[in-house]
């Protein structure tokens, strides 16, 4: 079958599907390119904001202490200032990693306060919490985030709690919390912070802030740079102590970011909902073909009608960003490698959110030293047939036959 067949026999969007490209909120582009510079600010008038490679500033003549501390180079500042208006927030932090800003939350916190998380999202963020934060005297209890009952009987019981931590989608299973909901009870009843870790969508396709959240946390290094040449974090929020807190920290413990990843990053924006239009596209494409193959079990994604939480996925989010997972049907551990083995347009890695598209087992993440024994693997669902694909920008005709052909050879 070559590339244009495979093309033809893609049906349109029905108009449920297509709900994200009808309902995008206009001025998200305009911000994505201006929010953070104008080239008047500066003498050159540079179209482009400069890269300030410079590792501090001096003081005014009177001494007084309005110089920069080294957080606070003016590309990163830039930089910061986009990624707040993008979110509709006030503020906006930039660290090294999403793990680092995670680490920072973690740091701002005291021996004795609680977290409460997703139970099935990404593995390294419950490896953070459970194994350095409960080191360092923090409470950590994990509830299935999906069944907002749970969340509540949680704090009710850990009325420590200081911030519950939400991941939706999920990675990888793409499992949908309704942010809304779960923002409502946190604040009825506790004074703890709704923190939405929103790698998985970006913030072109969902703004938590928006549904109640406090505070937005992202791996920048995904979606949001998208060039896979970046490892980048940062943090979003209205609220000013926690934002001063973060800040603080990142000051003190000497975790900031280059100014030349910044800039690579005020480039990426630049294009950021073009980029996030056809992973969307490319990921729903793929999805609904993978359903209908004769070797798939089951595919993973909000977008699809058959996602038992499809209805609150597009209810807080106007698209899906571009990962999904599937199970190849009676698939042994040998045949998913097989599988990603024959991949010719994918390739087989680890990360999501690049122009190229990657395939991975995530039961292959395990093979490094980690915490989860086999039974707790088992149980997050990452089983020996499951594959997860994080859609590029490829053209998607090329990327199914790719899919196509390693399938029917299994
Ligand atoms: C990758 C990822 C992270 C960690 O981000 P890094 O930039 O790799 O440290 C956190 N959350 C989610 C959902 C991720 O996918």
């Amino acid at each position: 079958m070559g590339y244009q067949s495979v093309s033809n026999e893609l049906a349109p969007l029905t108009e449920n599907e297509a709900i994200g490209f009808l309902r995008q909120e206009s001025g998200f582009s305009t911000k994505a390119i201006h929010a953070g510079y104008r080239p008047e600010q500066l003498l050159c008038r540079s179209i482009v904001a400069p890269i300030y490679m410079s590792a501090s500033s001096c003081s005014q003549s009177n001494g007084v202490n309005d110089d920069l501390n080294k957080s606070e180079n003016p590309t990163k500042m830039i930089l910061e200032q986009t990624l707040a208006a993008l979110d509709n927030a006030k503020y906006a932090l930039v660290l090294p990693s999403g793990t680092a800003a995670q680490s920072c939350i973690i740091a701002s916190l005291k021996a004795d306060d609680g977290i409460i998380c997703g139970h099935n999202i990404y593995t390294g963020t419950i490896e953070l919490f459970r194994e350095t934060a409960v080191d360092i005297g923090l409470k950590c209890i994990f509830v299935d985030m999906t069944k907002p009952e749970e969340l509540r009987k949680a704090l009710r019981s850990q009325k420590s709690t200081k911030v519950v931590w939400v991941e939706t989608p999920s990675n990888p299973m793409m499992l949908i919390s309704d942010i809304k909901t779960i923002s409502d009870i946190v604040h009825c009843e506790s004074n703890a912070l709704v923190i939405v870790d929103n790698t998985p969508s970006s913030c072109y396709f969902q703004r938590p802030l928006d549904f109640g959240a406090d505070v937005v946390s992202y791996s920048i290094t995904k979606f949001v740079n998208g060039h896979n040449d970046v490892i980048m974090g940062s943090i979003s929020t209205n609220n000013r102590e926690f934002y001063e807190k973060i800040r603080f920290t990142q000051e003190i413990t000497g975790i900031t970011c280059s100014p030349f990843d910044c800039a690579l990053v005020i480039r990426s924006l630049k294009t950021l909902s073009l980029r996030m239009e056809r992973h969307s596209l490319n990921a729903l494409l793929i999805a609904r073909y993978l359903e209908q193959h004769p070797r798939v079990e089951k595919v993973l994604h909000p977008g699809l009608t058959s996602h038992p939480q499809h209805k609150i996925a597009i209810s807080q989010s106007c698209g899906h960003g571009g990962s999904l997972c599937f199970y190849i049907k009676d698939g042994t551990l040998e045949q998913t490698k097989k599988f990603l083995k024959l991949l010719k347009v994918f390739t087989w890695a680890d990360s999501l959110g690049g122009c190229e598209s990657l395939a991975q087992a995530p039961l292959l993440w395990f093979v490094v030293p980690t915490s989860f024994s086999d039974e707790e693997v088992h149980e997050l669902g990452l089983v020996e047939n499951l594959i997860r694909l994080s859609c590029g920008l490829e053209d998607v005709a090329i990327l199914i036959e790719d899919l196509n052909q390693a399938l029917n050879a299994l």
